[in-house]
């Protein structure tokens, strides 16, 4: 093994087992749920991404299992609605479709079951160069577990994990079956509001929680 992988899987290994230790001590999990997600990744070889990536994607990945699965997660959706938008055209059927009957909203709890309906979420991972202006983190379709990103907004910088994390919160909910406002057909639109969009907000829950874990020092963003 080289010096230089030697001391890559050592870096990785000590993030891991930090973030690991701090979890236990203060993190509880939602129902004793273990959420596991698994990334295969994609790189464009014209993509320009940060020297210590690797890391950043190992601690993203350590993060969002704990996330999704602690009970702070299930409490903050539980206490959520959102508009009835979401499956409107949708012929999608890799998630089970709940409505409130009563106030036909999306309960966020129904949100939540969506989300952690499988221990265990394989999605690919596939960044690419940003071709022209655009100013979108990326995007994903619902069923196929693959969230294109484009690079543009990927800079050594800290906040780059919660950053990724949270765009992959906010991608994860569409593969889900979750549109935005502009996909849905005009009878189910709800306007800009991004408090009535699923998407926008489990990106925001999430990152919220990683927020007060950082402040609280049981995580480093
Ligand atoms: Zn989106």
């Amino acid at each position: 093994m080289g010096k230089y992988l030697f001391y890559r899987l050592l870096c990785v290994f000590c993030v891991t087992l930090s973030l690991n230790v701090q979890a236990k001590r203060n993190i509880p999990e939602a129902d004793s749920l273990h959420i596991r997600f698994e990334f295969k990744t994609s790189i464009d070889k014209q993509a320009i991404l940060p020297k210590n990536f690797t890391d950043t994607l190992a601690k993203i990945n350590i993060l969002l299992n704990k996330v999704f699965s602690s009970a702070e997660f299930k409490d903050s959706l539980y206490s959520h609605t959102f508009n009835d938008s979401s499956y409107s055209k949708s012929k999608a059927n890799c998630f089970i479709r709940v409505i409130n009957e009563q106030t036909h909203r999306v309960d966020g709890s129904a949100v939540y079951g969506n989300l952690t309906a499988d221990s265990v979420i394989n999605i690919e991972l596939a960044i690419r160069r940003t071709e022209g202006k655009t100013r979108t983190q990326g995007f994903s379709n619902a069923c196929i577990y693959k969230i294109t990103s484009n690079d543009f907004w990927m800079k050594p910088d800290q906040l780059l994990a919660f950053r990724y994390v949270r765009h992959i919160a906010h991608e994860f909910t569409h593969i889900r079956g979750y549109r935005h406002d502009n996909k849905v057909a005009t009878a189910y639109k709800w306007g800009r509001n991004p408090g009535e969009d699923p998407a926008y907000g489990v990106g925001r829950i999430v990152g919220n929680i990683l927020e007060r874990w950082n402040k609280a020092g049981i995580i480093k963003l």
